[in-house]
């Protein structure tokens, strides 16, 4: 991969790790504003507990997603970014444009 494109990835995935980590802290006020004994009624209370639910289950996918782009970013210090873990081909650019995180190549995905 060309230093510019390496660049270039870098770039956005520092961009998509600020906004994941901006997510995740707004989940988390989510968590402490509910903290509050606001609802009373047991309609309320069950669909607080789903609500809840959801964001545990936004919060995994980003927690994912941002070890996904940690990783990513390591390997562009390792010279290893656009190179597929699995058979160790050239990820396709427009896959790497696409999820600039991936680890791997269309065939091994
Ligand atoms: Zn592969």
């Amino acid at each position: 991969m060309k230093g510019i494109e390496l660049q270039k990835s870098k770039t956005i995935l520092e961009m998509q790790r600020k906004s994941v980590l901006n997510q995740l802290s707004a989940l988390k006020n989510d968590k402490v504003r509910k903290m509050r004994p606001l609802s009373r009624g047991l309609d309320d209370q069950a669909q607080e507990i789903e609500n809840d639910q959801v964001i545990d289950q936004l919060e995994l996918k980003d927690y994912k997603k941002l070890e996904s782009i940690e990783a990513a970013l390591t390997r562009i210090k390792n010279g290893k970014y656009g190179i597929c873990s699995t058979c160790n081909n050239t990820i396709a650019k427009a896959r790497i444009i696409a999820i600039p995180y991936t680890d791997k190549c269309i065939d091994c995905c």
